[in-house]
């Protein structure tokens, strides 16, 4: 089968084709993200206005050039799968309406796919990991444990009570003037940076389970930048390495020991060939993989981490996903909904109506 893939929740617009055959790893034949950093740089954040227009204005460039790539055309797809939420609700309609359009116009069966749950199927795409395993997520809006045991079947074990890592990381590189996104910026600086000097908050820490926080290190590290700030006049170049590399740190072992116990959680009822994924945006950064991976190990289990361009928001994930539910028979008619909220351990739309 061969899918075409849209993504337009977020600020990247992106179009992709994936083939899956009987037998064979599943092949990404073309993967088009087309960013809008530079129309939000202004603005300190993602405007969804602005971002619902450019999906409109950008969607119909990016299938073109997704099929172009992969030298395939329409009539050689089986259907046309779209994020239908979660999401910034305008980018999500922009690509709901095209997919439908597209579904209409070559009768090819739709779609609507949880943005979620392509972030947690890229281990099957990028790995061919079997179910179950265990998963975490973390991305620019979501931090969470999650079983995978099925396309639609995810039971979370727990996560963020307020920030998400990655907005956590963006509004780090927002306090400290560096460039947006904000995890490769912080990333780049931590290299020369020295973790210790600071001594920033490990929240939830003391507490059992899987929760986790991320805004008490943001107001941490405000008090830190303001000191600095207010004894030197500005923030000289060490110092900014020094604060992204202490946020670095402990947002990692904030992940690591989380990870610890969820691993030693799943494991507990799932102790043959234990499987741990990562995925999503944050999921890119290298200490943190490095750390995740560490942690997999003492465990025994198989860490899988997808590559750099496969974490971070891709319609080749989204077509993916569409590949999984066409399989499971799990289509979609016109009356798709985009959804600004869908939690990923709650039934989708398809499956909710055909009764099950
Ligand atoms: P969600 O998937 O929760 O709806 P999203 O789609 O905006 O949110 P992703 O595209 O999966 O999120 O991830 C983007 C986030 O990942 C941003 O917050 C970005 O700063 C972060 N990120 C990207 N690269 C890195 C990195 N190298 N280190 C840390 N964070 C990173
Ligand atoms: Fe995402």
């Amino acid at each position: 089968v061969t899918i075409l893939g849209l993504e337009s929740s977020c600020d990247d617009t992106a179009a992709a084709i994936v083939r899956h055959c009987d037998g064979a790893a599943p092949e990404i034949l073309s993967s088009v993200v087309l960013g809008q950093t530079d129309l939000h740089e202004a603005f300190g954040g993602v405007v969804p206005e602005i971002a619902a227009r450019a999906h409109t204005e950008k969607l119909d460039l990016c299938v073109e050039q997704a099929l172009a790539d992969a030298n395939v055309t329409l009539d050689q797809l089986d259907a046309i799968a779209v994020t239908a939420g979660p999401g910034l609700i305008g980018g999500v309609l922009a690509g709901v309406m095209l997919a439908k359009g597209l579904a209409a116009g070559t009768g090819l069966p739709l779609i609507g796919v949880n943005h979620l749950a392509g972030h947690a199927l890229t281990p099957r795409l990028t790995d061919g990991a079997s179910f179950p395993y265990l998963m975490l997520l973390v991305s620019g809006g979501h931090s969470q444990f999650l079983i995978a045991h099925g396309i639609d079947d995810f039971t979370r074990l727990g996560g963020t009570i307020d920030d998400a890592p990655g907005e956590a990381f963006d509004k780090t590189a927002k306090l400290l003037a560096l460039p947006q996104p904000g995890g490769p910026s912080v990333e780049a600086e931590a290299k020369s940076g020295d973790p210790t000097r600071f001594s920033l908050p490990r929240p939830l820490l003391d507490r059992p389970g899987c929760d986790m926080s991320f805004s008490g290190l943001k107001t941490a590290l405000l008090r830190e930048r303001d000191r600095l700030v207010e004894a030197h006049g500005g923030l000289r170049v060490q110092d900014r390495a020094d604060l992204c590399a202490g946020f670095q740190a402990a947002v990692t072992d904030v992940l690591a020991e989380k990870s610890r116990r969820a691993l030693s959680e799943y494991i507990a009822s799932n102790p043959f060939d234990p499987v741990f994924a990562v995925a999503g945006g944050v999921s890119a950064n290298m200490q943190i993989r490095a750390a995740l991976e560490t942690v997999s190990k003492e465990f025994g289990a198989r860490f899988l981490a997808p590559p750099l361009a496969l974490c971070t928001d891709n319609a080749a994930m989204i077509a993916w996903a569409g590949i999984e539910r066409l399989r499971a028979g799990l289509t979609d008619d016109m009356t798709l909904a985009a959804r600004p909220r869908w939690p990923l351990d709650q039934q989708s739309p398809a499956m909710l109506g055909s009764g099950k």
